[in-house]
């Protein structure tokens, strides 16, 4: 066990002027507040918070982080609120520890929301203060390291947890070291006898190999000499049980087969050194083809960086080298924490910005994601660490999940660029929105005023910032839709049964919303629009079904509908509701006379079809959202433009013949197109104006009666 003495003294060495006095009451007061509890390794508890406040301190972080570190579960687990954190020890070391302390899980209905709420909480509190987020991630790595003791499930639980959020959030911050550690025992308890296997294999071939890397490191300490390059050290090493385990299921191999998990890393005194030493090894060995990455130049996300090679040895052995200096060392191990010291305004801020603007992103796209599973998909997403580099023509850099497309980019362009893209130039070329980008592109995305996006884009982006956005508009939109379809029924349904509207106003409404899951006036309006609730259900509940007994006779009402979509010509007459948003179906494009019906979509008014459409009978399956409506008596009858194709015997002025009859009867024609097949036959196709269904009739009868029609039929566009 840690002494805490041995912890004072590690403070000191990396802060001598470190106010230690904070440390003793913050340790004093979490070993009387944890007395008595015991771990499940039969521990003290109070070796939990020491062990973490010892590997803050190893980060060499300051005394309110390690102070934060062993106070850290005293709100989880002891009686004491967050207000006595914050008397005793201080704003900061209360911001923090609220930070990582999970809500209580009484306020949650599932243990994934409560998660999901945990999380974002403790993701905000970072944006503030990052020690959040480095106790947290300390917290993690030592319940980690101890995790044998739990039983099964919850060890499984916090293992895929680890793997899916916290690693990737240490790979975030650039903490290698951490993110290793953490990556190998999630491996070591989820995958328990692949790890185990695996780990006796490589033991097994290490033996073997050992001279091997021994060999590699002295030769190219020996070619670096020569050349009388300065440098820090050469290290050879055995890579990490995970990214063997990761590479063998990838390629489908077995060890035998991988060579490359011997890894060698130069540590130089300057960038220049690191191109020079480069330059040695690619002399010495052959490279191998396409595996040269230069993070110097192009640094990762999280501050990464170094210069990355495969070569092949004499005797014909692949292995990997880095190249790298001190300082980029230290921030490849330690990421942010590294940075951390540098703080308020001096070296290394602006770094941290950069650190932070996923976080910014994340937390800004996830806003208004309410459902807990999508938040934590989302946010497994979002860490995902493999990324695409691409470029704006300004030569600005964007990162980007692998598989993103253009409409992705353009949304991590702009939100309004995302919404009005059309279509995008990669490197110079025109290429379709659900293009999948690759490193290096140049993307010059092209934006139309007025253009929207469509739900079709749901179907090809791979980020969850676009998907969200796209969802946000779709979802405005068509609540706007729903709403206003949803207050006109439910106004009909008022005026049906002559009910005083002084009952019915929206501030009664709004004290029943919370029955239909909804908060306001308008939410119900909208689960009226969307057919999710009836306005007669509404009304029943509200006034009991005593008041709604003596309905009065249907029709008394009617109006002409105003607006319609897709059709422009047409009137339909919606049973006592007026302006309804009400359009004709484009699959069966009904005319009038025609037998029709409605039914409410969602969200986008009541599209009518003819009763004979074959959509009708598929559509229909929810009778609460079908509809009764009529055509418009009353109003002038502008034509409708049908679409007919007739199949006719190739006979000589048959056309003619058509056009002459169908003028006799008083019909205009838009447009013909006659094609001939083979055999003797051909085919019309023929846009007239039409006024009813009753004039449609006698055109397609006119057209039978001509010598050489064989049939005739109603297209539809
Ligand atoms: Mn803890």
């Amino acid at each position: 066990m840690i002494r805490f003495e041995d912890l004072i003294d590690k403070v000191r060495t990396a802060t001598p002027e470190a106010d230690t006095e904070l440390l003793r009451r913050a340790y004093v007061f979490s070993a009387y507040e944890h007395k008595g509890q015991v771990r499940r390794s039969g521990e003290p508890y109070l070796v939990h918070p020491l062990e973490v406040a010892d590997l803050l301190a190893d980060m060499r972080l300051d005394v309110v982080a390690v102070a934060a570190g062993l106070l850290h579960d005293i709100v989880e687990d002891t009686p004491n609120s967050i207000d006595k954190i914050r008397e005793l020890f201080g704003e900061e070391v209360a911001h923090v520890v609220e930070g990582v302390t999970k809500l209580s899980a009484l306020q949650f209905s599932s243990s994934e929301e409560r998660q999901a709420e945990s999380f974002r909480k403790m993701l905000l509190a970072m944006v503030d203060d990052i020690r959040v987020i480095l106790v947290k991630l300390a917290d993690r790595l030592h319940n980690m390291r101890t995790l044998q003791h739990l039983p099964e499930d919850r060890r499984q639980r916090i293992a895929q947890e680890t793997r899916d959020i916290y690693a990737p959030i240490a790979n975030r911050l650039g903490m290698s070291k951490i993110k290793n550690e953490l990556e190998e025992l999630a491996f070591r308890f989820l995958e328990p006898q692949a790890y185990q296997a695996l780990r006796a294999e490589v033991e097994a071939k290490r033996k073997a190999t050992e001279g091997l890397v021994e060999e590699l490191r002295l030769q190219l300490v020996r070619k670096l000499s020569d050349a009388q390059l300065p440098i820090v050290s050469v290290d050879g090493r055995i890579k990490r049980l995970w990214s063997i385990y990761q590479k063998l299921e990838r390629q489908k191999v077995n060890l035998d087969q991988v060579y490359d998990f011997v890894a060698l890393r130069v540590v130089t005194e300057s960038v220049k050194d690191c191109y020079a030493v480069l330059g040695i090894i690619h002399q010495t060995w052959s490279p191998v083809p396409g595996r040269f990455k230069d993070f110097i130049a192009m640094p990762r996300p999280n501050g990464y960086q170094s210069l990355h090679t495969s070569v092949v040895s004499a005797r014909g052995t692949p292995f990997e080298i880095q190249i790298r200096t001190q300082d980029m060392h230290r921030i490849a191990e330690e990421g942010i924490a590294a940075h951390w010291k540098y703080k308020e305004g001096r070296e290394g801020a602006a770094r941290d910005e950069q650190y932070f603007l996923w976080l910014r992103q994340l937390l800004e796209s996830q806003q208004e994601v309410r459902d807990p599973a999508e938040f934590l998909q989302n946010l497994r997403i979002e860490l995902y660490p493999d990324e695409v580099y691409l470029f704006t023509p300004k030569g600005e850099v964007k990162a980007l999940p692998q598989g993103a497309t253009i409409v992705d980019f353009a949304y991590a362009v702009h939100t309004d660029v995302g919404h009005r893209c059309v279509g995008a130039r990669v490197n110079g070329r025109m290429m379709p929105l659900r293009t999948r980008l690759n490193n290096g592109d140049i993307v010059e995305i092209l934006t139309q005023p007025g253009h929207r996006p469509s739900r079709d884009w749901l179907t090809f982006v791979g980020t969850s910032r676009a998907r969200n956005k796209i969802k946000h508009y779709i979802q405005g939109e068509e609540k706007t839709r729903s709403v206003e379809l949803g207050k006109r029924l439910f106004e009909k349904e008022v005026r049906r049964f002559n009910i005083d509207k002084a009952l019915v106003t929206d501030e009664v409404l709004a004290k029943l919303a919370p029955d239909y899951g909804a908060q306001r006036a308008d939410d119900l309006y909208a689960a009226i629009g969307y057919g999710k609730a009836t306005a007669r259900a509404v009304l029943t509940r509200l006034l009991g079904q005593d008041a709604l007994n003596e309905p009065p006779p249907d029709g008394a009402i009617t109006s002409v509908v105003k607006r319609m979509l897709g059709g422009g010509e047409a009137k339909i007459t919606v049973r006592g509701a007026d302006d309804l948003l009400v359009f004709r179906a484009r699959c069966c494009n009904p005319i009038r006379g025609e037998k029709i019906v409605g039914y409410i979509t969602r969200g986008k008014g009541v599209s009518v079809h003819s009763v004979n459409c074959p959509n009708v009978v598929n559509l229909l399956y929810d009778p609460e959202r079908r509809m009764d409506v009529e055509w418009d008596k009353g109003a002038d009858a502008a034509p409708y433009v049908v679409r007919l194709k007739i199949h006719v015997a190739d006979r000589k002025g048959i056309l003619a013949d058509i056009s002459t009859r169908i003028a006799g009867i008083n019909t205009n024609i838009r447009e013909v197109e006659a094609t001939s097949d083979a055999d003797h036959r051909g085919s019309i196709r023929m846009t007239v104006e039409i006024g009813d269904v009753k004039h449609l009739d006698r055109v397609i009868k006119a057209l039978k009666a001509i010598d050489g029609v064989l049939a005739v039929e109603r297209s539809s566009r």
